[in-house]
């Protein structure tokens, strides 16, 4: 599928909710069967669950010191301005991401780096919906949808648009996504997805030591709240005044202007800091005492 419009009109003439009409087409063009594909998902419906309750459950540190711990100290906590799904979203954002850094089970969706949003979007509301499991795996199918023509028409990896690129694609696919299980239009759709990724066009990727950690965990919570506000937005009638697809080419032309210095290399920004050098040296020291990238460090080491 080339746009965003044609997928949502192509679902409209089949007369079938988006994430149904991808799934049908997927079996078609893979050979397989429907069921087959809607079992695929579930197991991936699985690890969601699975990342973020070892995410939450998990108190120690990464190997780099640089997070873990975070999520469970989340759950621990009793929010004072956050309501109960904007906790619950940070919360399962950060648990997931910290599990993919501590190399657990994750589904990159699309990226490991961006992993948790999607997840922590649709967690929160299962968690406040009383609809079947099934609305879920057909939303999978949207995101995914979403998250194809994204990469089709501009990047999806930090490397090359920067972050805007990775947690912008899975607030897009979380905004439709989270739509479609609440039972708006694909017009709410649309507009869900292009007010979530314009928020964060210009995002750059600069993280510390090369890992993906910081700043990417915490900026999965963020961006799952993010990907929360522009549901809700979509489904009380704001409407973006740039359709997504459009954003999603400014997206790409922003990403090919932002310098390489700030697509993933850390050579520039947080990465670059006082503080975010100390944790380079340290890591790079490591990385060279174990040719193969094994790391020795105690949380304290850092
Ligand atoms: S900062 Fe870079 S590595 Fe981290 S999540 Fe964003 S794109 Fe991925």
């Amino acid at each position: 599928m080339a746009s965003l419009r044609e997928l949502w009109e192509a679902a409209a003439r089949a007369g079938m909710p988006v994430g149904d009409w991808v799934c049908q087409e997927e079996a078609k063009r893979t050979a397989t069967d429907t069921e087959q594909l809607r079992r695929r998902m579930r197991g991936m419906w699985r690890i969601f669950h699975e990342s973020a309750a070892e995410g939450s459950a998990d108190a120690d540190k990464t190997p780099s010191g640089l997070t873990g711990g975070d999520a469970q100290r989340m759950t621990r906590y009793t929010p004072q301005f956050l309501g109960e799904a904007a906790w619950r979203a940070a919360t399962n954002g950060m648990a997931v991401s910290e599990a993919n850094a501590k190399m657990r089970r994750i589904v990159a969706c699309p990226t490991a780096g961006s992993c948790g949003i999607l997840p922590a979007v649709l967690l929160t509301l299962e968690s406040r919906l009383d609809v079947p499991e099934e609305d879920f795996i057909r939303a999978l199918f949207t995101a995914g949808a979403v998250g194809d023509i994204i990469a089709e028409n501009a990047m999806i990896a930090g490397a090359v648009g920067g972050c805007q690129a990775e947690c912008g694609t899975a607030i897009a696919m979380a905004a439709a996504a989270g739509v479609e299980v609440c039972g708006g239009t694909t017009g709410q759709m649309d507009d869900a997805l292009a007010l979530g990724l314009k928020n964060v066009l210009g995002l750059v990727c600069d993280p510390i030591g090369g890992l993906v950690e910081v700043p990417c965990v915490k900026r999965n919570a963020f961006h799952a709240v993010h990907a929360l506000v522009a549901i809700e937005l979509a489904l009380a009638g704001v409407h973006s005044v740039v359709p997504g697809d459009e954003v999603i080419g400014a997206m790409a032309q922003i990403g090919r202007m932002i310098p390489k210095s700030l697509r993933e290399r850390s050579e520039a920004g947080l990465a670059t800091t006082p503080t975010g050098c100390v944790y380079a040296r340290k890591i790079q020291g490591r990385r060279a005492r174990h040719p193969l990238g094994g790391n020795d460090a105690e949380p304290s080491d850092v």
